[in-house]
């Protein structure tokens, strides 16, 4: 049968381009999760995506409710679930103000960790695990910043945990911060990157608590510098313009959309990247290697802790 692949904003750049690839197979039906139906919906059609091929279900990862209202749906849909890709993301990079998640979190750490961290936890639960698929995937993305062998990966701010006292008081800004290490400055572009982290940490956590027991693949990946999707479009109109130019002539990491959306569905499907608890990434013949994390990036202890706050924070303890 076709495998079922649920990718979390698909509506554009990277989960849009992986969608299509994807479903382009006929292996593939591709759930789209989306917040903005509407869009989801032009962007499927302006990619020429066939027909039947995809099926958007709305999902807004800035509310818990709207997580579990998705996993709900989903289960009524009656679909096998075969492949889960996290991939929607925010990006705030010049933002000195938080902004904050339905449940008062936030915005980037809320969207791109915790939203996701609900999402995978459910859908592990109730579908995943269920599947009869022969290879089921559960795929986070991450980010450079969890590289240190990367010129990329040291720019500041860099990302920075610390002892997670800022999470584990709620991320609330108002009455403690809104930053994961406590600070008391929101940053925004180090907001993003310390989500990312997140992102990796979890990874491998789940790796470590349920690839023995359910025999699942989990992994996350570093799929190039996409310098032109909607990701940089609250970055200054300066930075919009110089930055493709700058990843493709000065450190030669520029990816297409359509090149990284291939390489995400590579992680997905390809039986030569089944490894579970990678981080994949791809040399400059599109060649994929297992990268390594940064230190932070690796921490089982940091791991297990941010799985014991997130719990907590997402109402799974
Ligand atoms: P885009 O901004 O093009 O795509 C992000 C997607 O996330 C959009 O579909 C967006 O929806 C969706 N999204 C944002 N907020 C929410 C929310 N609250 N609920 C549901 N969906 C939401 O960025 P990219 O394609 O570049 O990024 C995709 C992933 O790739 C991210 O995880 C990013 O960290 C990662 N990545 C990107 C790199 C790059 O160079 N671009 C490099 C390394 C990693 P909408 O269309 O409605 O705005």
């Amino acid at each position: 049968r076709q495998g079922v692949v649920v990718i979390t904003g698909a509506s554009s750049g990277l989960g849009l381009a992986a969608a299509k690839a994807l479903a382009e197979t006929g292996k593939w039906h591709v759930v789209m999760a989306c917040r903005d139906f509407l869009k989801a919906a032009k962007a499927a059609k302006g990619a020429g995506m066939a027909d039947g091929s995809y099926t958007i279900m709305h999902l807004d990862l800035a509310s818990l409710d709207s997580v579990r209202q998705f996993v709900d749906n989903f289960s009524r849909s009656g679909m096998p679930l075969d492949s889960l890709v996290c991939n929607a993301a925010i990006y705030r990079p010049t933002a000195r103000t938080p902004t904050f998640t339905a449940d008062g979190y936030e915005m980037s750490v809320g969207v791109n960790h915790l939203g996701h961290f609900l999402l995978a936890r459910l859908l592990l639960h109730h579908h995943l695990n269920k599947s009869d698929y022969p290879s089921r995937r559960l795929i986070i993305l991450g980010s450079i910043t969890g590289n240190t062998n990367t010129l990329a990966g040291n720019i500041p701010p860099k990302a920075g945990l610390g002892d997670l006292r800022g999470l584990a008081g709620g991320l609330r800004g108002q009455n403690g911060s809104a930053m994961i290490d406590g600070s008391e400055s929101f940053d925004g572009a180090k907001a993003y990157k310390d989500s990312k982290i997140c992102n990796m940490l979890t990874m491998q956590e789940l790796h470590r608590r349920y690839h023995e027991e359910t025999g699942i693949t989990f992994a996350s990946l570093y799929p190039g510098c996409i310098a032109t999707t909607g990701l940089f479009r609250e970055h200054i109109p300066l930075f919009r313009l110089l930055f493709p130019p700058f990843q493709k002539f000065i450190t030669k990491g520029f990816v297409s959309e359509a090149e990284a959306g291939k390489r995400l569905a590579q992680v997905v499907s390809d039986p030569s990247l089944g490894k579970s608890g990678v981080y994949w990434s791809w040399n400059k013949d599109s060649a994929s290697f297992e990268n390594q994390l940064s230190q932070e990036a690796s921490d089982p202890e940091k791991a297990r802790k941010l799985w014991e706050i997130s719990e907590k924070l997402v109402g799974l303890a």
